[in-house]
């Protein structure tokens, strides 16, 4: 798609609110921009609150958010945190300011702008505006039932959506497992009474590249991020057990979430490699600030995580330990060292507000 493409297509998202769209278009000064679309927030929000009587509660609820993310959009707290700045992207992309070379959004974008005007200006879909629901009129039990029989038929087509995906539980599914679970058993030497037993897992926890390929279809792009992680000591590992839960047919595309969350993407390599060249700290979740005592992360009221062993048996990539995790877990793991732990357990026993731990560590099946 050309600039200009880009550039019609933004403005027809803008549509629904004239107001926003000329504000864009009246100014390259992102600052200008960002002050003025406040003020229409502001106003129209007020105008939601003061006069709006007719907007049925469900609606309004609705605008409110959509004006609050919009308002975050806006934000130039969240533009310094993100690294980004959307609406200077607008700006240019409508004033032409950043030539020719300007970045293709991923595909989602425009509709995902286009339901949050659209939200912001009170045209949802979820309520049909040409008809308001029923329900909109009536009072009492006879709008609980209507609006239950509304809630029903969303439920029934949210269900028609999620059907269309296979699940853990489909007989397909368990039986390529079991095959799965055959093929790596017979690789390791294993049997049903070793694979049920997470010493055994840990033992034959997968390290690197070539035994993944030799138990599972691993594609060129997967295969070259993970020999990255490896050479570059990023923490890496998958039980046998998880292996056993992917696809070894090339174009399966079912168990691309499975993988993701252990095998790192080149990306994930790539950043991880930077931060750390930068010097930056991977401690996204602040857990140093968050540690009352050793072993104990405490963000919660009434929740805390204790870390018997700062890694794991399989290591996901999401995971807010990776900072402190050199490897995954080796068989030679010791732990936190027992007189630490008692520490970590009694300072749990002492603060009666604790209700729930988690114990991290990750079981290996
Ligand atoms: S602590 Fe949890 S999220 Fe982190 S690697 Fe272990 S299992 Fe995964």
């Amino acid at each position: 798609m050309s600039r200009e493409d880009l550039k019609t297509k933004l403005l027809e998202v803008f549509e629904a609110a004239p107001r926003l769209r000329d504000i864009l278009l009246s100014s390259d000064d992102v600052h200008f921009v960002r002050s003025e679309m406040r003020n229409y927030l502001y106003n129209e929000l007020m105008v939601r609150y003061d006069r709006d009587r007719d907007m049925h509660p469900l609606i309004w609820v609705a605008v409110r958010s959509a004006m609050a993310a919009f308002e975050n959009i806006l934000s130039r707290r969240n533009e310094r945190m993100a690294g980004f700045s959307l609406l200077q992207y607008c700006v240019d992309l409508v004033h032409g300011t950043s030539g020719d070379q300007v970045e293709h959004p991923a595909p989602g974008f425009f509709a995902e702008m286009q339901h949050l005007v659209w939200g912001i200006t009170g045209h949802i879909s979820i309520y049909d505006d040409s008809e308001v629901t029923d329900c909109f009129v009536s009072e009492g039990r006879e709008a609980a039932e209507i609006r239950s029989r509304d809630l029903s038929e969303m439920a029934a087509g949210i269900h028609g959506l999620v059907e269309r995906y296979t699940w853990g539980m489909d007989e397909e599914v368990v039986e390529t497992r079991e095959r799965n679970k055959q093929r790596i058993m017979d690789y390791f030497g294993g049997n049903d009474e070793d694979w049920n037993d997470w010493r055994w897992q840990v033992r034959h926890v997968i390290r690197d590249a070539d035994t993944l390929k030799d138990l599972v279809y691993v594609s060129a792009e997967e295969e070259e991020a993970v020999r990255e992680a490896r050479k570059h000591h990023v923490p890496f590992g998958i039980t046998p057990y998880y292996v056993s839960l992917m696809d070894n047919e090339p174009d399966s595309t079912r168990d691309r979430t499975v993988r993701a969350q252990v095998i790192p993407s080149r990306f994930y390599v790539e950043s991880f490699l930077r931060s750390r060249n930068e010097g930056q700290s991977m401690d996204f979740m602040l857990e140093r600030d968050t540690s009352p005592i050793d072993g104990i992360t405490r963000r919660y009221p009434m929740i805390v995580i204790l870390k018997p062993i700062v890694t794991c048996p399989q290591i996901c990539v999401y995971c807010q330990r990776n900072w402190e995790i050199d490897d995954v877990w080796q068989p030679s793991e010791k732990g936190m060292p027992r007189k630490a732990l008692d520490k970590a357990v009694q300072w749990i026993e002492k603060t009666k507000e604790i209700r729930e731990v988690l114990v991290t560590g990750g079981d290996p099946l």
